[in-house]
């Protein structure tokens, strides 16, 4: 798997942040290379094609929560309609309706707004269509271009042959004009039986592309539409429904993924054989894939109903919705799809880009916060009981415009217990007995005696002294202290749930194995939850889905599970990628990485 991995360059994102700025027209020579669909694009505006309007259109099909697969092709369409000055619409392609459902519709709605894009009035159901559709096939009937075949499916699939295997005819192919149309309007009338019948378009059972051998245009399914109701029993298929939509609906380029370039022929089949009202092109792009998760629908449908999530929001799926709750900003999950940009091949994008992503993006935007996931008490003896003092902290050094706050300072503090080793290993220099470290913000502090548990011990309170001269963090002496670590001060600090998320799977393909089921690879530390952190009391006041970064350990925001008496933080991401950290740890052997700070879940 390792070299199918193609991380894309770093300039597409350049690319995108200046496109969305300019028409594309507006480039100049020495920027980099547009894409080739926005190059395609580029051309066919400048030679007059469809009058320079530029229309895209993002169909999902309503069975599903929408996945960050998704969401490249939104940003694709919705981008390239933005750069061109042209439309992008909605369309759900609600062709097929045993899957569907107006829970998805109203999912796909939301976590296209979310992710900062518009269709205005412009949304479409292929339903809608159903109508035209079916006038058309009445058209195609009349015009010979099709036929009503009686064989079953098996026997279709038997006919068709194999790329290796000519087709045969179907004994029904020739049937006249009169006889078709009047089975096809009896099919429409309910008068067969789900399967017994199909229509198909007579095109040719000797192509080498078995899309073109006579291919099902429309079958009888008597289920209730979530739109349509029991108007229909006859279904239009995927190929023939989306083709003709995009030609209602006046599409110019139709963006679609790699799977469907050998179905091409059987879309401009369908464009060049009815008398539709636009001409759109379909081109291809390489689906996006994630190396150690899934994205088809059906595995995350997999997921959500045997319960190994706990739902289609769940922050470790790869679901807009997951990503959401996860913490991420819709501005990262464009950025990341600028950065994977466009492939005409198949690849394999590593998670750890997504990731970065939301680094890049949180650093900007979120406030810093001191918040201890495994408290350590630590008395400060020479400090005076009743005292509290105010330490000011930047709330963001990426951005001076967010100021700064004031956080209480007291006798009695809360550390990271990893922040402590009672034998500190080589290279190790936080706390440790005798041992002087700097407290963010303010004195350093030394440890003078440890108090144990006497069944076990662990060490469960650290006694330390301050040096009063230390405040603001430097000695006047000039001695040096090798580490600054975060604290809280327990009689202020809010309690805290926080859940820390690992990757849902442990292989990079989890999808790809023959023998197991993908759910065979589900890394069972995926999810941790700490019940007994302590974070600094600003945060009690910490607004819906309010994101942080907890300094030193990583980017937290607000889970939607928060009550007023109850903080929920979700882990986002860590500071840094402690996968490359574990890796590389891994190839120099043991001793190195020993700074980790043991957030892992
Ligand atoms: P899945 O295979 O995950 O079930 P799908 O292709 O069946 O997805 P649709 O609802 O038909 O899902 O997809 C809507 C649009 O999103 C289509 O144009 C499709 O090509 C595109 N799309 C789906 N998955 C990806 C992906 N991984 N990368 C890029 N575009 C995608
Ligand atoms: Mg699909």
């Amino acid at each position: 798997m390792g070299d199918r991995v193609a991380v894309l360059p770093i300039e597409a994102r350049w690319l995108y942040s200046r496109s969305v700025k300019e028409p594309a027209s507006n480039r100049r020579a020495t920027e980099p290379p547009l894409d080739f669909i926005r190059a395609i694009i580029t051309e066919d505006v400048a030679s007059g094609k469809n009058g320079g309007r530029v229309a895209t259109r993002f169909p999902p099909e309503p069975n599903g929560y929408l996945h960050i697969g998704h969401a490249k092709s939104i940003c694709l369409n919705f981008g390239v309609a933005a750069e061109f000055g042209g439309k992008c619409n909605l369309r759900f392609d609600d062709t097929n309706p045993a899957k569907e459902d107006v829970e998805y519709v109203e999912s796909i709605k939301q976590d296209v707004h979310w992710l900062g894009f518009d269709w205005e009035d412009r949304e479409y159901y292929a339903s809608d269509y159903f109508g035209q559709l079916h006038d058309y096939a009445v058209h195609l009937i009349n015009t010979g271009k099709a036929y009503v075949d009686d064989l079953t499916a098996d026997e279709i699939r038997e006919y068709r042959g194999t790329l290796i295997r000519p087709g045969k005819e179907s004994p029904h192919r020739d049937r006249s004009i009169e006889e078709n149309l009047c089975l096809f309007e009896r099919m429409r009338d309910g008068e067969f039986e789900d399967g017994s019948r199909v229509l198909r378009a007579k095109i040719d059972m000797a192509s080498p592309n078995l899309n073109l051998r006579d291919p099902v245009l429309y079958r009888i399914r008597r289920a209730p539409h979530h739109r349509t109701g029991e108007g229909w029993c006859i279904y239009p298929m995927y190929d023939y429904a989306h083709a003709l939509s995009d030609a209602i609906e006046g599409i110019t380029h139709s963006l679609c993924t790699l799977e469907f370039e050998d179905h091409r022929p059987l879309y401009d089949w369908c464009i060049e054989n009815l008398p539709v009202p636009s001409r759109p092109r379909q081109i291809e792009f390489a689906r996006l894939n994630l190396n150690y998760t899934v994205m088809s629908k059906r595995k995350l449908l997999t997921l959500v109903q045997k319960g190994l999530v706990a739902g289609w929001d769940d922050p470790r799926m790869p679901t807009i919705g997951g990503l959401r709750r996860r913490g991420y900003t819709p501005e990262s999950i464009r950025d990341f799809a600028a950065r994977v940009g466009l492939a005409k091949r198949e690849n394999v994008v590593d998670v750890a880009l997504l990731e970065d992503c939301a680094r890049d993006d949180l650093n900007k935007r979120a406030r810093r916060a001191l918040a201890v996931l495994r408290p350590l008490r630590v008395i400060v003896e020479n400090f005076p009981e009743d005292r509290v003092e105010d330490v000011e902290l930047t709330n963001n050094p990426e951005d001076p415009s967010a100021g700064t706050r004031k956080v209480p300072f007291s006798r009695v503090l809360y550390i990271e217990q990893d922040d402590f080793r009672e034998v500190p290993p080589p290279r190790y220099f936080r706390l440790a007995p005798g041992r002087e470290v700097r407290l963010r913000g303010t004195y350093f502090i030394k440890c003078v005696g440890v108090a144990k548990d006497e069944k076990t011990g662990e060490v469960v309170e650290l006694r330390c002294t301050y040096d009063p001269v230390t405040k603001g963090g430097a000695a006047p002496d000039g001695r040096k202290v090798k580490a600054t670590i975060h604290w809280v001060s327990a009689a202020h600090a809010v309690d805290a749930e926080v859940r820390l998320y690992d990757r849902l799977f442990t292989v990079p393909d989890p999808g790809g194995d023959e023998e197991r089921a993908f759910t065979a690879f589900l890394n069972p530390n995926s999810l941790g939850v700490l019940r007994d952190c302590k974070v600094e009391p600003g945060l009690a006041a910490a607004p819906k889905e309010g994101r942080y970064q907890f300094e030193r350990l990583g980017y937290f925001s607000v889970d939607p599970d928060s009550t007023d008496g109850r903080l929920v933080f979700n882990r986002t991401v860590t500071l840094r990628d402690t996968w490359a950290r574990i890796e590389q740890a891994q190839r120099q052997g043991p001793g190195a990485g020993g700074q980790g700070l043991g957030a892992g879940g």
